[in-house]
């Protein structure tokens, strides 16, 4: 029997990787739920190759199109939010890839727990803004939460065959993104299309300014936070520039296993599909020769403030996640319509953090009411409100 996976995000970076991967092994992996929030012509021409069950585009507007297009085909269109959350409880689906983008995720990945789907998740922001509840349903319904970012899934593979041994710490590494070395004057006026240039991975708009700003390194130590059971000090970042150590993990004894390739994500994205197994692949391989030299610095905290803020609400726990992911999500949105500036970034998350009240133990309606307020905040401070200057 071939496993039906639901690409949540289909259209995205990691959603069509996803789909490379699948076909590549059509076997044994057969689409069974493609989603987008609004490129409907990418969708109805996925729809059109992979021919699956369902297909839901998020934006309610443009359904009638997309069902008109698909007409003729045994394939079900739905839209709407809701519906994400429901197509993610299939019964004909065996996994949920979330590769949707942002806060979007959380829903749709708690309705794949409780139907305790295999999960594969891309999706790092459902895990920073409600990592204990995530954590506690999967625990609850016996699913393993299988990673898709690079760095959780290079650690995830150092550890598998380790359940006995605790990890000591964990390196995770960051590419330093495309201002890695920038002084201050240099980043004051720097565009979004410099932005947007990262120079190893070639991504999504929203991950790529937060690998600018070193936010998606913050997400992901809280991301790893969850996944991995770690306190804060155990998890270091360290800047690699070449992103071929995807991540290290360091056991009690001081032995250090990494896990390393090409920078491709197809690769974390197979593994995520086919776990606990390893299917066979033609990416292209790996040459040491082409990389005779693999280099580390420490991350400039001073500058790329994200990352402080990211461990300040670690460390704050609660809500505290839930409202910095808010924030940045609106203010990278700003900075990509060019209403901010990019040292601009940091600051404002960081008022919005000092402003919102602190819940420790927030309940999933908590955590939404937060994620509300916070971006409503944030809307105020982007329109030049509360007295902060932009
Ligand atoms: P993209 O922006 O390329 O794609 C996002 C996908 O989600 C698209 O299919 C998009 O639909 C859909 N989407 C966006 N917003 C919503 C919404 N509100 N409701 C429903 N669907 C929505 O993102 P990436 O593929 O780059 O990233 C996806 C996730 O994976 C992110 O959480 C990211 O942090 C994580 N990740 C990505 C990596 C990468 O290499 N790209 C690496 C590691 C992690 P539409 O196209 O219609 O807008």
């Amino acid at each position: 029997m071939r496993k039906r996976v639901a690409v949540l995000g289909s259209t995205g970076s990691i959603g069509c990787q996803a789909l490379e991967v699948i076909q590549c092994h059509s076997a044994d992996y057969k689409v069974e739920v493609l989603t987008a929030r609004k490129n409907k012509d990418l969708l109805i021409k996925q729809a059109l190759q992979f021919v699956p069950g369902h297909v839901v585009i998020s934006e309610e507007s443009l359904y009638t199109e997309v069902r008109d297009a698909l007409a003729g085909f045994p394939i079900s269109v739905h839209a709407g939010n809701q519906a994400l959350e429901e197509i993610a409880t299939l019964e004909s689906v065996n996994i949920v890839l979330v590769a949707m983008v942002g806060f979007a995720g959380l829903l749709p990945t708690i309705s794949a727990i409780k139907s305790e789907k295999a999960l594969a998740l891309a999706n790092k922001e459902t895990l920073v803004v409600a990592g204990e509840l995530i954590t506690k349903y999967a625990q609850q319904h016996g699913v393993t939460i299988v990673p898709v970012d690079s760095e959780h899934s290079a650690i995830f593979q150092c550890l598998t065959g380790e359940q006995q041994n605790l990890p000591e710490k964990i390196f995770l590494t960051a590419s330093g993104g495309p201002f890695r070395g920038k002084k201050r004057h240099e980043l004051e006026s720097v565009t979004r299309k410099e932005a947007l240039k990262h120079p190893n991975w070639s991504m999504g708009e929203k991950i790529t300014i937060d690998s600018a700003t070193l936010m998606n390194k913050g997400l992901e130590v809280i991301e790893a936070h969850w996944l991995f059971n770690l306190l804060p000090q155990q998890i270091e970042v360290i800047v690699h520039p070449q992103s071929v150590i995807h991540s290290m993990v360091q056991f009690k004894d001081g032995s250090i296993k990494a896990q390393m390739g090409l920078p491709d994500m197809r690769l974390p994205i197979q593994y995520a599909l086919t776990y606990p197994l390893r299917l066979e692949s033609s990416f292209p391989r790996f040459s040491f020769m082409d990389f005779p030299k693999l280099t580390f610095e420490k991350p400039d905290l001073s500058l790329f403030r994200n990352l402080e803020l990211a461990y300040n609400a670690l460390e704050k726990g609660g809500n505290m996640p839930c409202i910095m992911n808010a924030a940045n999500e609106m203010v990278v949105d700003a900075f990509l319509n060019d209403r901010v500036r990019f040292l601009d970034i940091p600051e404002i998350i960081e008022r919005v953090m000092e402003s919102l009240p602190l819940m420790k133990k927030p309940s999933l309606e908590d955590l939404l009411q937060s994620d509300s307020e916070a971006r409503a905040f944030t809307q105020r401070l982007l329109r030049g409100g509360d007295g902060l200057k932009i």
